[in-house]
């Protein structure tokens, strides 16, 4: 690549911060057009991060989402540890995007939410009201103006992730006004990225079911590997981290056989989408502190390398 390519590059992280089922992760998979955020109407699925890569003109923007951010109960460790993270994990972005369910009535969560948001001085923030095709008119009007009382937004948006309308001004907005900057994924990665993400996302989903959500949210699921063989199967690398080696134990279970399991039900469902034979290797890594600064391209997916 060219130098002059690369000056005109635009490069941003941008965190979707919303209560649980306001619609992120349809927000995302309507801007990727894949299905990388697990949709559901459970609370809480999304646990990761990193929800998707997208282009648009120069601008590459890498979406993550924040599920630890509308946690109610901050009386347990485990909790509090949890809410941190998600603060944390949107100190530095570039932009945030708060989406706010258009068909709900403001409540003390939502105030308290936009309180601490604006102690987040140095990120911009844009409101985005989601499901307008839930609601008439005049009350998002009013919904909207209620709202930008309670929080100095940067620019308002009112979308439905659902129906994918609205989408293309939020996107425009971001096009303009994020960094100039290297993109850090380099073009014929991002192909089979959704998939490589989804991958992660479901075998991440897999542990969880099996642990009965025993296990903390430290657990991040990475695809090393990706093979497509000229048969049509398709090899998948992936490593489990986990910071304490008591959990490692727990998700190997006796002599294996939990990751046995975990694999199997990872690799069916994975088939499922794929359509295509699938062999999927796990590695469990207990990775201490991986919260921490220096890991945390590669826990966005974001390899420090590009
Ligand atoms: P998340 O918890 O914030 O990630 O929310 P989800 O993306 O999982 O969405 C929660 C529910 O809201 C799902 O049933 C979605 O289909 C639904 N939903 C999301 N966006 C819209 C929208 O624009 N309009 C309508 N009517 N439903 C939506
Ligand atoms: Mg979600």
């Amino acid at each position: 690549m060219s130098v002059s390519e690369t000056a005109k590059q635009k490069f941003g992280v941008v965190a979707i911060v919303g209560a649980p089922n306001a619609g992120k992760s349809t927000f995302i998979n309507s801007i990727i057009g894949e299905k990388i955020s697990i949709v559901s109407s459970k609370i809480q699925t999304t646990r990761t991060r990193v929800r998707g890569v997208s282009i648009q003109g120069d601008t590459q923007i890498v979406f993550i989402d924040t599920p630890g951010i509308f946690k109610p109960n901050k009386k347990n460790n485990l909790e509090r540890a949890i809410v941190y993270a998600a603060w944390e994990s949107i100190e530095d972005v570039d932009q945030i995007i708060f989406l706010y369910d258009a068909s709900k009535k403001i409540n003390d969560e939502t105030k308290a939410l936009l309180e601490r948001l604006a102690q987040q001085k140095n990120t911009p923030i844009i409101l985005a009201l989601n499901k307008i095709d839930k609601i008439d008119k005049a009350r998002l009007l009013d919904l909207s103006k209620e709202l930008n009382d309670l929080m100095d937004f940067d620019a308002s948006f009112m979308i439905s992730a659902l129906k994918n309308d609205g989408i293309s001004r939020v996107l425009e907005y971001l096009e303009k006004t994020l960094p100039e900057g290297p993109w850090h994924y380099p073009e014929d990665e991002i192909s089979d990225m959704p998939m490589r993400l989804l991958s992660a996302e479901i075998t991440r989903e897999k542990i969880f079911e099996s642990l009965y959500q025993e296990l903390p949210y430290n657990i991040t699921v990475e695809t090393d590997a990706w093979e497509n063989f000229d048969n049509g199967d398709i090899k998948i690398s992936q490593t489990v981290y986990t910071s304490r080696d008591a959990h490692k134990k727990i998700i190997l279970g006796k002599g294996g056989s939990n990751l046995k399991k975990i694999g199997m039900n990872a690799r069916q469902d994975i088939e499922k989408i794929l359509n295509q034979k699938t062999h999927l290797k796990l590695f469990v890594k207990v990775q201490e502190n991986w919260m921490d600064n220096e890991d945390r391209f590669s826990l966005w997916g974001l390899s420090s390398k590009h």
